[in-house]
């Protein structure tokens, strides 16, 4: 579905990507795991079109997207949750989740809006409070609800657990789950690698702007070298 290759990215003269190589299948969930500052969200902005590849290539669904613009990756199915959510504060959550169906002009948005609302009670509850005025946790549902709204065949989602309460990032977690049980499929960066790979198909390490190392996310588990450095023990 996405096929990155050799992806090299900089920021002024500072390289930040070292030609990253990267595929997310169809249907799967694939984790991106490194260190602050290893180049996880500079590799999600690439992809999303926010930040432009200096050398290699971009495929979404077949096709070179190595240029378009975020608008443009949007309307063919590639959505981005950014790291710190994003949402719009001055608006209600109502109207954050309009937003992320601007672009759609088929008739499912009215239905999707409902699918929404079941998946996050707390959205529905909620409708008419400013986005800015909610928690933490509840804003980054609101931003992974506004992202669903775009009907995204890819989901990209950076740091979604980030500063959230250990229960909430459960429930986030059990989120990313189910929505790439419902056929969405999903590259997800995580600072909290364990509960990652637990849920993902497949995983890169990257540091330094380089892939080092990838695999299925159970051999990636159990790998000594992972475990030793990102999962703790
Ligand atoms: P974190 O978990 O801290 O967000 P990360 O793995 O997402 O880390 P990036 O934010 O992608 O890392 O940063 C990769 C490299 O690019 C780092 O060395 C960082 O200092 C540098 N960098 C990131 N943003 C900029 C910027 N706007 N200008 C210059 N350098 C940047």
């Amino acid at each position: 579905m996405l096929k990155v290759t050799g992806v090299s990215t900089f920021y002024d003269n500072i390289q930040a990507l070292k030609e990253i190589n990267l595929e997310v299948e169809q249907g799967s969930i694939v984790t991106i795991l490194g260190a602050n500052g290893a180049g996880k969200t500079t590799t999600m902005k690439t992809i999303a079109g926010l930040l432009k590849a200096r050398t290699g290539k971009i495929e979404f669904l077949g096709e070179d997207v190595t240029k378009l613009r975020p608008d443009q990756l949007l309307r063919k199915g590639l959505a981005l949750v950014p790291e710190g959510r994003g949402i719009l504060s001055n608006m209600t959550v109502l109207e954050n989740l309009e937003m992320g169906a601007y672009h759609r002009k088929d008739s499912g948005v009215a239905a999707d809006l409902e699918m929404v609302m079941e998946r996050f009670p707390i959205l529905r509850e909620r409708k008419a409070q400013l986005g800015g005025t909610m928690s933490g946790g509840q804003q980054q549902m609101l931003s992974i609800a506004r992202a669903i709204m775009s009907k995204p065949k890819l989901l990209l989602l950076d740091e979604p657990s980030m500063g959230l309460a250990p229960l909430i990032v459960a429930e986030i977690f059990k989120i990313i789950k189910e929505i790439s049980e419902s056929g969405t499929t999903v590259l997800l960066v995580e600072q909290n690698a364990r509960q990652a790979l637990r849920i993902a198909d497949y995983g890169y390490v990257l540091e330094s702007g380089r892939v080092v190392t990838n695999g299925p996310a159970q051999e990636l588990l159990s790998d000594e070298r992972i475990k030793a450095a990102y999962l703790g023990y």
